[in-house]
C-alpha cells in the first residue's frame, strides 16, 4: 500500500494521534508551506514516555533473535517504501532526489550492519571460587534528538542501536524536518509492539521538555555545538547517559603529489553534497602551493559545471539550504567575505524564491578569517595554501572542533604519516566523508562526546554490568 505523505501524526503507542494545534515546514527550494504536523505539549510527552516505560519492561526481556526479526521487518519497509520518502526528504529537506535516494539506501542497510553486531558477556574471571562476568543491559528509555541535514539516516542511526540493545526510543526530529521522521515511526509501529518506537514533532520547546524529563534515561543528541552544550547542561540535572554528535570544520590536506585530475571531482563531491549541509563535509581545503593555482582553477570549473536548482529537477546536485535561519547566517558569511575583500569565485545562480546560496570558492583567505574558523554549513569552501608539512598539521589541528580530517597523497605512507597527527574522531586517507554501521563515529573537543554506531556505539545504549558469582 502506498505511503500516505499528505497527513502526518505523531506515534504514541503505536497510535497515530494528532494534536489540537499543528505547524509546518517550508519547501526550501520553493518556499512553500509544507503539510501540517502536530505540536506536541508536555502531556504528549508524558503519554509517550509513559507507554515507553511500560513497554520497556518486556521489550528488554526480548531475545536479540526476536529484536532482529522486527528490525528486518522495519528495513523491509524502509525498503518498499524508499521512492515515496525519498521524494518527501526532498520536498522537506531540500536536498536533490538522487541525493535523497542515497541517505534512504543507507537507512535501509544501516539496520542489518546493527544487527550483524554483538555484545557478547566477557568472563573476567573463571575460577573455582567464583566467575566474574561484565554484560552489557539497556538503559531504559531512550530520546534520539535528531537534525535537519540528515533526519532519516540520523534517526534510524539512533532508534535501531537503542531498541536493538533492548532499550524503547522517543524519537524527536527537527522542527524544519519533522516529515520523513513521522514516517518512519508509522511504519516502525507495524513492525514493534507498542511504546518500544515512538515520535513526536514539535516546536523549539519539546527538545528541552525532553532533556528535562525524568522518565527519559538518555539522549541522543545530533546538531549543534551550541545546542549540545545545552543540552548537557539540561541532562546533568537527570543524570542522563548522553551522547552527543556536534558540529565540525573538518580540514582535508591535499600534498603536492596528487593526480589532480583524479582529486578535484572527489574532494568538488565530498566539500558540496547537501549544499555543503553534512557534519562530515571538507570545510578547510589546504592544498600544497605547487599545484594550488592548477587545482583551484579545475575544483572551480568542476563546480560550475554542477547544476543548481529544485531538488526534484533532474541532474541537480546543488539544492537549496534548508532554512531561513540558514540561509541569512550563510549570507551574513558571503557578506563578511566580501567586506573583508577576499577574493571569492561564485557559480551564478538561477532565479527561484528559494533558499539557494551560490556554490562559492573563496581564494587563500587568512586563516583567521571567519569563513576559515566558522562551519558555514553552506556552499562556501575555502581554499588555503600550505607549504610545509608541520605548519599545515599545525593548522589543520587549530580549530575547536575535531570531527574528520584528511589526507590525500601518492605516497601512502608519508600520508598515514600526516593522517596520524589529525585531532579528528575519523581520519581519512585519500577520502573523506565515509561511515558505516559497523565502524564507530564521533568528534573529538567540541565536536561531540561519546560515538555512535559499531559496537562502541550500541554499548552507549548500555549500562556496563558486572556480575559476581559464586556456587553456594
Ligand atoms: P540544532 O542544534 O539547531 O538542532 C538539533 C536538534 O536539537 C533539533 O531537533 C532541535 O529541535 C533540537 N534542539 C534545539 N534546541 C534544543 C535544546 N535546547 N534542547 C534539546 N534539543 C534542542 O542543529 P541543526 O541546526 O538541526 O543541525 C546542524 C548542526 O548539526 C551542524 O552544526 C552540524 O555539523 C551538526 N551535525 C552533526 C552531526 C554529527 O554526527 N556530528 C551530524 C549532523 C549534523
Amino acid at each position: 500500500m502506498a505511503l500516505n505523505t499528505t497527513t502526518f501524526f505523531n506515534v504514541i503507542n503505536n497510535e497515530l494521534t494528532s494534536t489540537p494545534h499543528t505547524r509546518h515546514g517550508i519547501n526550501p527550494a520553493n518556499r512553500q508551506p509544507n503539510p501540517e504536523v502536530p505540536l506536541s505539549t508536555a502531556d504528549d510527552l508524558d503519554r509517550a514516555v509513559a507507554a515507553a516505560r511500560a513497554a520497556f519492561k518486556t521489550w528488554s526481556r526480548t531475545s536479540l533473535d526476536e529484536r532482529r526479526v522486527a528490525i528486518h521487518a522495519f528495513a523491509d519497509l524502509l525498503a518498499a517504501h524508499a521512492d515515496e520518502l525519498a521524494a518527501l526528504l526532498t520536498r522537506e529537506q531540500g536536498k536533490p532526489l538522487a541525493q535523497a535516494s542515497v541517505e534512504l539506501g543507507m537507512a535501509i542497510q544501516w539496520p542489518r550492519g546493527f544487527t550483524s553486531l554483538t555484545l557478547p558477556e566477557t568472563v573476567l574471571e573463571d575460577t573455582q571460587d567464583r566467575q566474574v562476568v561484565q554484560r552489557y543491559v539497556p538503559l531504559g528509555v531512550c530520546g534520539a534528538i535528531v537534525p535537519w541535514n540528515f533526519p532519516v539516516l540520523l534517526a534510524v542511526g539512533k532508534i535501531i542501536p537503542a531498541v536493538y540493545t533492548g532499550n524503547t526510543v522517543i524519537v524527536k526530529p527537527s522542527p524544519f524536518t519533522p516529515y520523513c521522521d513521522l514516517k518512519l515511526a508509522e511504519l516502525a509501529a507495524k513492525c514493534f509492539p507498542p511504546g518500544v518506537v515512538q515520535a513526536l514533532s514539535g516546536g523549539d520547546d519539546l527538545g528541552p521538555m525532553m532533556t528535562e524529563h525524568p522518565g527519559i534515561d538518555k539522549i541522543s543528541f545530533t546538531g549543534s555545538t551550541v545546542t549540545g552544550r545545552r543540552v548537557m547542561a539540561s541532562c546533568a540535572k537527570t543524570l542522563k547517559r548522553l551522547t552527543l554528535e556536534l558540529g565540525g570544520n573538518d580540514p582535508a590536506i591535499i600534498c603536492e603529489d596528487v593526480d589532480v585530475d583524479a582529486v578535484v571531482p572527489k574532494v568538488g563531491i565530498v566539500s558540496f553534497l547537501c549544499a555543503s549541509q553534512i557534519c562530515m563535509m571538507i570545510k578547510r581545503l589546504y592544498v600544497h602551493e605547487k599545484i594550488y593555482d592548477e587545482f583551484r582553477d579545475k575544483l572551480i570549473q568542476f563546480v560550475q559545471a554542477m547544476k543548481i536548482g529544485d531538488g526534484t529537477e533532474p541532474d541537480v546536485f546543488f539544492g537549496p539550504v534548508q532554512n531561513a535561519m540558514q540561509y541569512d547566517k550563510a549570507k551574513n558569511l558571503l557578506g563578511a567575505i566580501s567586506a573583508d575583500s577576499l577574493e571569492a569565485i561564485s557559480s551564478p545562480l538561477p532565479i527561484s524564491s528559494g533558499y539557494f546560496i551560490p556554490p562559492t570558492i573563496v581564494d587563500n583567505p587568512p586563516e583567521s578569517s571567519r569563513i576559515v574558523q566558522e562551519e558555514p554549513f553552506a556552499p562556501i569552501l575555502p581554499m588555503l595554501k600550505w607549504s610545509d608539512e608541520a605548519d599545515v598539521l599545525t593548522r589543520a589541528n587549530a580549530s575547536e572542533y575535531g570531527l574528520s580530517a584528511s589526507v590525500w597523497s601518492k605516497d601512502f605512507s608519508r600520508a598515514r604519516r600526516m593522517a596520524d597527527h589529525l585531532e579528528a574522531g575519523s581520519v581519512f586517507v585519500n577520502s573523506h566523508f565515509e561511515c558505516a554501521p559497523w565502524a564507530p563515529f564521533g568528534g573529538h573537543k567540541m565536536s561531540g562526546i561519546g560515538t555512535e554506531w559499531g559496537v562502541n556505539g550500541l554499548k552507549a545504549y548500555c549500562n556496563s554490568q558486572t556480575l559476581w558469582l559464586h556456587q553456594a
